[in-house]
């Protein structure tokens, strides 16, 4: 099976380009929606991830507290690593048990901070997506009914443009409507069934 990551920073539309290979049959693995799952409680990365940054990132009844660990890591680089090396071989791990569940000639791994954590070697492409920075932050201030404010401090935490682009071999240029989006997704769905009978 060929194995595609789909990565691109937030708001670049991720989500919006997995639901449309899903809906031509493509199998979907989310690292995000894996990553909620391996913090939930009674999960052995939440007790690790309390153990290290105090009970204060837990709520009363022992679920995640979100925003208390994210205050935390935004604030501290070394700290936003130390999150990272408790949850990303977890996560490449649980990816890669659901890869060998999976059937069809190929599938998608969103995987949204590839650039920040790399080192998945069974990927075999890098599919970015891109949108320009102002629409990237005007659809997340929509959708997370966040600041501008708090919109730059994300964008300012993750890679930049080139760091990821150094990482694509297929891009998909989401500045646009919704209609220009799924004509290429059209076109890289063909490629990648192509790619697939030559993998
Ligand atoms: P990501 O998963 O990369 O953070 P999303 O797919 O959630 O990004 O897209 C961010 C927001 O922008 C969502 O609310 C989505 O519905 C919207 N969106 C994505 N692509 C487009 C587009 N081409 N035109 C208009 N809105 C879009």
């Amino acid at each position: 099976m060929l194995i595609v990551a789909l990565t691109g920073g937030i708001g670049s539309g991720k989500s919006t380009v997995a639901d449309a290979f899903a809906r031509r049959g493509v199998p979907i693995i989310d690292t995000d929606v894996i990553a909620r799952e391996l913090v939930a409680p009674g999960q052995p990365a939440l007790a690790q991830i309390a153990a290290h940054f105090g009970d204060s990132i837990l709520t009363a009844d022992g679920q995640l507290d979100r925003g208390a660990l994210r205050a935390i890591v935004f604030a501290d680089p070394a700290r936003r690593r130390a999150l990272e090396q408790i949850l990303h071989p977890r996560i490449r791990d649980e990816v890669r048990r659901r890869l060998d569940g999976l059937q069809g000639p190929y599938c998608l791994v969103v995987i949204p901070l590839l650039a920040e954590t790399g080192d998945y070697p069974f990927v075999d492409r890098v599919l970015l997506v891109e949108a320009d920075e102002e629409t990237r932050v005007r659809r997340t201030m929509a959708r997370d009914q966040l600041s501008r404010e708090q919109v730059a401090q994300i964008l300012a935490s993750q890679s930049s443009r080139d760091q990821r682009r150094a990482l694509a071999d297929d891009l998909i240029d989401n500045s646009r409507d919704l209609e220009q989006l799924e004509q290429q997704i059209d076109t890289l769905h063909e490629k990648y069934l192509t790619l697939a009978g030559t993998h």
